[in-house]
């Protein structure tokens, strides 16, 4: 029998994070496996999937810029990878079935309930941001029935887009940062990749309730001017997405494995190196 093998696959792929997590799940749980980073070169991610599958590959987890591409190389897709028109996640099934899936709305929801211990049922939730962070997200976080889910985009007609995307999941309305203005939030997620360029998305002043989780998916930057601006402004919790992209990555590993990891452990150790 052989070791089974996994990777995740993007473009550029030196800097994941994924092998380190894996490879710590699996010694937790004992399982035979192998994961490695592998690039794919942007003109031909299906190419490298393929191989892969084609040499015995288990699955894979799929990072920028080929999300997008996986959900149409999937031949069996979860409702949220549908919905999100983005798959992170695929499964290579014996009988040469791809499924794909999207564990990235799982890995936030789990990280806010379980790890932050804060339940979003109820809450008003706003979401920053209309890109493939945000979409991949929604659906999970409408299933956790907030009282209310706004979508706030630097371009307003993608956030509305996504509002009738997802409108019969729950209560979802997206339009511009400027209708902020005088509403409060006890949940406030950057889905930007404005943290990336050490920018803020225009968030108006004084749209944190009291209590409010401030959450940026970005990770390992330290506090992100979004971060920042939520201290000064009245959050009560800031967090970064390391615990997303564990628990991504645990949902992940649950999937292909039917195992579940413990995932404490694992961000104690990313946040030390
Ligand atoms: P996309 O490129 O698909 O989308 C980018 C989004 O950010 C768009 O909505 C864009 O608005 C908005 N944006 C960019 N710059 C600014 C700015 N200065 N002010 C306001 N809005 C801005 O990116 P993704 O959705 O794929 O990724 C977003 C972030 O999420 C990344 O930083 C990534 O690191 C993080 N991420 C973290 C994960 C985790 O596990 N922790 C998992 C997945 C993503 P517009 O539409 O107007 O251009």
């Amino acid at each position: 029998f052989m070791t089974d093998r996994y990777a995740v696959v993007g473009n550029p792929i030196a800097h994941s994070k994924s092998p380190l997590i894996h490879a710590e799940f699996a010694r937790q749980t004992n399982q035979d496996m192998a994961y490695a980073a592998m690039l794919a070169p942007l003109e031909d991610f299906a190419g490298t999937v393929k191989k892969f599958q084609a040499e015995g590959g288990k699955g894979l987890n799929v990072t920028v810029p080929f999300k997008q591409e996986a959900w149409k190389l999937a031949t069996l897709l979860t409702d949220r990878a549908r919905l999100a028109e983005a798959v992170n996640t695929l499964k290579f099934e014996p009988d040469g079935t791809i499924l794909g899936d999207n564990t990235d709305g799982a890995g936030l929801t789990r990280d806010i309930r379980e790890n932050l211990a804060i339940s979003l049922a109820g809450k008003r939730v706003l979401l920053m941001g209309a890109g493939g962070a945000a979409r991949g997200v929604l659906l999970p976080l409408l299933l956790q029935k907030p009282e209310r889910l706004i979508i706030a985009n630097r371009t307003p007609k993608k956030a509305i887009e996504l509002e009738r995307h997802f409108a019969a999941y729950g209560r979802v309305e997206g339009g511009d940062y400027a209708r902020l203005a005088g509403s409060l939030f006890d949940i406030v997620i950057n889905a930007t990749s404005s943290s990336l360029s050490n920018a803020l998305p225009p968030l108006p002043q004084g749209v944190f309730a009291p209590g409010a989780l401030a959450y940026d998916m970005m990770y390992g930057k330290g506090l992100t001017p979004f971060l920042q601006f939520a201290r000064d402004n009245g959050a009560a919790q800031m967090a970064d997405g390391l615990g997303m992209l564990v628990e991504q990555a645990a949902e992940s590993f649950f999937l292909w494995r039917g195992v579940r990891p413990q995932t404490l452990s694992v961000m104690s150790l990313l946040k030390s190196c």
